[in-house]
């Protein structure tokens, strides 16, 4: 990596600033529901990211409407977003992208980092994703410590609303895509190093039932059941598992009824779909409209369906097979083996993928158990993969590679 050495070597300097970083960040909560600990934590990343960054802006996002477990509509409002650019006038463009959010509320136990040997840390975030964060901003420091900077822009998103599906910060992730060449997302990578090619699609459904409620003694035929209703549907869905392979259908949540007394005339569920490819996508959503409009007809119930596929599949289309090639490459020249596996879970990267952009989603650290108490961090990742991602950036802007057209198509309005 010629002209590149005394970056790398400073990156090597940085394993305990790094660690420091990301302990002070995870003791500070982010969940998703908790905008002022988010706020706050967006804080602390503002000033970490002010040296490097030409543009800071804190941009408030659209509520997002939602059906609660009664059925209504309610809004759900979310912490402003943080985007950090430079050089939005460079040909070469890439977008940059992790999430401020954690799943742990204030209320959870898991609030504070431990030092668990000299090579794991153990907190709430430390791999997903704060210290995906940390390494980031080591690699962009590395980068714009080179000359090769100069021919390369960079937009950084942190979205405060990812571990709940993105729906505020969606918008802003395709306006973001839409400009960039190519896209890195920071979520943490898996514990043996592999990293994740492509993932199938995931959309949530609300399907709430409202049949007619009538005494159980006095008069039952008269009464229409939704809970009956509904169990049929979710019978049906359980059923694509089997009969369309690679779907996984998982009903999570159900509701209805009050009284063993009355025919109950509210009932819920909220389903998680999953599926390969976009072809699966449509038949998907092709079968659960079917089976509403013939449940509600032969139960006599009115179903309502909301939700969609938020995160579609991600398949591995020509540009994002350039890319994974490119970053094998650079891995090579450090020394660092990439394995690839495909996966179920689904990450901003679906949605990157889905605005044309050609994306790897798993350039942060190594770390594991993540979304759980356990949720851990292995330290000696740090450097190696801030490294990784230096290099790639370094070797993009110096033209060793192409991927994407946007940027020989970007709009005005980018800028
Ligand atoms: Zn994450």
């Amino acid at each position: 990596m010629g002209g590149f050495d005394a970056q790398l070597r400073w990156i090597e300097s940085q394993k305990a600033p790094m660690q420091s970083s990301i302990e002070g960040w995870c003791a500070i909560n982010s969940g998703s529901h908790n905008p002022a600990g988010i706020e706050a934590f967006a804080g602390e990343v503002i000033e970490a990211f002010a040296p490097l960054a030409a543009q800071t802006q804190c941009i408030a996002l659209p509520a997002f409407g939602s059906i609660d477990d009664r059925g209504e509509p309610i809004s759900f409002e979310t912490a402003d977003a943080l985007v950090f650019r430079k050089r939005p006038d460079a040909l070469r463009q890439v977008l940059l992208a992790i999430h401020l959010d954690t799943v742990y509320p204030p209320t959870s136990p898991f609030q504070s980092v431990v030092q668990v040997d000299s090579a794991t840390i153990r907190g709430p975030g430390v791999a997903d994703a704060k210290g995906g964060i940390a390494l980031l901003l080591t690699a962009l420091c590395a980068l714009e410590q080179s000359a090769a900077a100069e021919n390369l822009g960079w937009t950084v998103i942190l979205n405060p609303d990812e571990e709940i599906g993105s729906p505020c910060s969606m918008g802003l992730l395709a306006e973001a895509a839409a400009c960039a060449d190519l896209g890195l997302v920071f979520e943490p990578c898996l514990p043996d190093g592999s990293m994740i090619s492509r993932r199938k699609g995931s959309g949530n459904f609300t399907i709430v039932v409202r049949g007619r409620a009538a005494h159980v003694g006095r008069a039952f035929a008269e009464g229409r059941s939704a809970i009956h209703a509904l169990a049929t549907l979710v019978e049906q869905v359980a059923g694509w598992n089997e009969s369309l392979p690679g779907v996984i259908a998982n009903t999570g949540v159900i509701r209805g009824g009050d009284a063993l007394n009355v025919v109950p005339d509210f009932a819920l569920a909220r389903i998680n779909l999953r599926v390969e490819d976009r072809a699966q996508q449509i038949e998907a959503s092709r079968r659960l409209a079917d089976l509403t409009d013939r449940v509600s007809r032969s139960h006599e119930v009115e179903i309502k369906v909301s939700g969609a596929f938020l995160s579609p599949p991600k398949p591995l289309e020509t540009n994002m097979e350039v890319l994974m090639g490119e970053l094998e490459r650079t891995g090579k020249d450090l020394g660092i083996e990439i394995g690839w596996q495909a996966s179920g879970g689904v990450c901003d990267g679906n949605k990157l993928a889905a605005a044309g952009l050609p994306n790897i989603d798993t350039m942060g650290p190594q770390g594991g158990e993540i979304h759980s108490d356990r949720e851990y961090l292995m330290l000696d990742s740090l450097v190696p993969r801030a490294q990784l991602c230096a290099s790639l950036l370094h070797r993009y802007a110096s033209g060793a590679f192409e991927v994407g057209a946007n940027r020989h198509t970007r709009k005005g309005d980018c800028r």
